[in-house]
């Protein structure tokens, strides 16, 4: 059966271990999904040189953040590695394998709600610094065979991701310009428009650059583009914006005959 895909904004390295409206969606969301027999994560949090493929039997939780909680370092995710998914990917699409990664928080603060049983396998695939939006889509398109083969690709990043303007007195509310970065992306997945999801340096000013000063949180929703067509349906389960600066946009790609 071929599996949707999804992308989550995952905000707050915090939302791994709280129960809140975001987590309950995710909880919400797994009850729609069919049981995929592997993950493959496109995580914000792993960016390289070069694209690598997690290749390992047991991957480690690495935490990768600072001033956390201590409750938060001593979370592990021990699902399995996705190896022979990981393998094969690598080998058909020519990229690296990579022993040393583990899963990153921008995996496991998600997988934590939507499997917390820990018992599908995973793995990640990084991003390549060196690329560019369109390659990153075509990467993607490169990934659709993973779906026919039941496996669940997860982009996590944010649609809108400032963290040097977070202001921690709007908890629920966006700046303008994240506002407008946030329904342009939404509009453009909605109608499936790759080419400007490709360019959204050309939606004007200084947009872009203020909805995403570096672009990692960005780049994961375009695999999600890539490995999906105009027939999925697209939801968006969970959205909204917090301190200012940071899309929770979910987004749900379902076969139209799912
Ligand atoms: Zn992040």
């Amino acid at each position: 059966m071929k599996m949707p895909v999804l992308f989550v904004g995952h905000g707050s390295p915090m939302n791994a271990i709280e129960d809140n409206p975001f987590t309950r969606t995710l909880a919400g969301v797994r009850d729609k999904l069919p049981r995929p027999k592997a993950v493959c994560v496109v995580s914000a949090h792993w960016v390289t040189n070069g694209c690598h493929v997690l290749d390992v039997v047991w991957p480690k939780t690495i935490h990768d953040f600072y001033g956390f909680p201590r409750p938060l370092y001593e979370v592990q995710y021990p699902a399995p590695g996705a190896v022979t998914e990981a393998k094969r990917l690598a080998m058909e699409q020519h990229l690296l394998t990579d022993h040393q990664w583990g899963l990153d928080h921008g995996a496991w603060s998600v997988l934590r709600h939507l499997y917390p049983d820990a018992d599908i396998p995973v793995f990640e695939v990084s991003l390549d610094h060196a690329r560019t939006f369109a390659e990153h889509v075509a990467l993607g398109k490169q990934m659709r065979p993973l779906r026919e083969r039941g496996v669940l690709i997860l982009g996590s990043g944010n649609l809108v991701h400032n963290l040097h303007k977070i202001n921690w007195e709007m908890p629920q509310a966006a700046y303008p310009w994240a506002e407008e970065f946030d329904h342009k992306v939404k509009k453009a997945i909605a109608e499936h428009d790759v080419g400007s999801l490709s360019a959204p340096d050309r939606w004007g000013g200084s947009l872009l650059a203020e909805a995403h000063p570096t672009l990692e949180h960005y780049a994961p929703i375009l695999y999600c583009l890539g490995s999906t067509d105009e027939r999925d349906r697209v939801t968006y389960p969970y959205e909204g914006i917090e301190f200012g600066t940071i899309s929770m946009r979910m987004t749900l790609f379902e076969p139209a005959d799912a």
